[in-house]
């Protein structure tokens, strides 16, 4: 008989959003009247921006005619779309080449599949509270996990140190949950600490575009020495609203040598052999995010999630209640009022002025405590969730 991979077994059950699920489902049962006001959601609930849908239409037409139908695109990602976005790296004084650039169906796939890349018997060190996949993915391949706790004391953004070592780091920043981001001298302490040990840092960027104080780094390779420690982890999803369209991209530097293997050329490899690329049609409403006009209609979706999180720090201040995110990331992440447990303030939220968020202990135990708001969500429910938040807390 065949033996599985025996690693699924070592899983936790991801229990969090299943579990979310199942109390507002009983909470609703039970009380049919209510309504929710969900900021717990991690999918965004703007549309896609009009440059992008005239573009994804545009291209389904070329499909239409032989003359400008596409067939199988280049496994990397479309010449026209690799060069788009390093040029986008060089509006920031970022030079990259286009070959550096591997388009892909999006974070998720790339955060998976990039592992490949490396020894099943290397460690991997996961700064948590941490975005559940960097464990499950490596758990799922054996590999031993270090994991780092932060907290508040520290703003959720540790230092490396020496005695937590691994081959492996993996840094989300701007940070999903906790919405903290490190500024060039944190980050740059990353970048030495893995080239002094051989590391590679997987640099998690999903939420780069929601930076708006512009001393803190949006890119990894900003830093000096990041081009020989680390592959960047981009995507379009809650940048462009490309959750259920899927597009991202990854940048993996030439001068990214481990043991005589360059890995740009190793994940060439990989991609032509595990992949067909990624359709002609999304690729090119894909590069409308970066024209000028779907910076513009993107920045203004992204103000709007911006605004709802003006509304929910502005709530949390008043209450004055701790909290990180929400200035250059679209989480906010406060401590639960009273020392109560993070399951214990969703149950209270939910049973009296039901607003749904995530509790902090999903994401890892130093997460205990904490919660979770989002600000993907519509901003009527974001100010009534928080008029709400206000009224309950203000009483205690
Ligand atoms: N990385 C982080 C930190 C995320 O929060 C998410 C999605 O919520 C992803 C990656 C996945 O993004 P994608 O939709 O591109 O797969």
């Amino acid at each position: 008989m065949i033996t599985p991979n025996m690693h699924y077994a070592d899983l936790k059950d991801s229990y969090l959003f299943f579990h979310i699920a199942q109390k507002t489902k009983a909470y609703l049962e039970a009380n049919p009247e209510k309504r929710l006001y969900r900021m717990g959601i991690g999918d965004v609930s703007l549309p896609l921006p009009d440059a992008v849908i005239q573009a994804l239409h545009e291209a389904v037409n070329d499909q239409a005619i032989k003359e400008s139908f596409h067939g199988y695109m280049p496994e990397c990602g479309a010449p026209f779309l690799r060069k788009t976005i390093a040029n986008y790296y060089a509006l920031r004084g970022v030079e990259i080449s286009a070959d550096e650039v591997f388009v892909s169906s999006g974070a998720s796939d790339e955060l998976g599949d990039i592992l490949d890349l490396f020894d099943r018997g290397s460690s991997a060190l996961v700064i948590e509270p941490a975005y559940p996949a960097y464990v499950d993915a490596n758990v799922m391949a054996g590999r031993t996990i270090v994991h780092l706790a932060s907290g508040k004391e520290n703003g959720f953004l540790p230092e490396p140190s020496e005695e937590v070592k691994a081959d492996i780091l993996y840094i989300c920043s701007p940070n999903n949950p906790t919405g903290a981001v490190f500024n060039r001298k944190q980050l740059q302490a990353w970048v030495d600490f893995a080239n002094e040990n051989g590391s590679v840092i997987l640099f998690d960027a999903a939420y780069e575009a929601f930076i708006e104080d512009e001393t803190l780094p949006h890119s990894i390779f900003e830093l000096e020495g990041a081009k020989t420690c680390a592959i960047e982890i981009c995507s379009l999803s809650k940048t462009a609203g490309f959750t259920g369209t899927r597009l991202g991209y990854t940048v993996i530097p030439q001068q990214l040598v481990r043991n005589g293997m360059n890995l740009n050329a190793m994940w060439v490899r990989n991609r032509t052999t595990k992949t067909n690329g990624v359709s002609y049609i999304i690729q090119k409403g894909g590069a409308a995010v970066f024209t000028p006009e779907g910076q513009r209609q993107i920045r203004e979706n992204i103000g709007i999630y911006k605004s709802n999180a003006k509304v929910l720090m502005e709530a949390l201040d008043k209450l004055g209640i701790w909290y990180c995110g929400g200035k250059n990331a679209p989480y906010i992440w406060m401590k639960c009022p009273d020392g109560m447990g993070s399951w214990d303030f969703f149950d209270y939220l939910l049973k009296e002025i039901q607003v749904v968020g995530t509790p902090g202990e999903g994401f890892g135990a130093c997460g205990e405590g904490y919660f979770r708001f989002s600000t993907f969500g519509s901003p009527e429910d974001t100010k009534e969730a928080a008029r709400r938040l206000v009224e309950l807390l203000g009483k205690k």
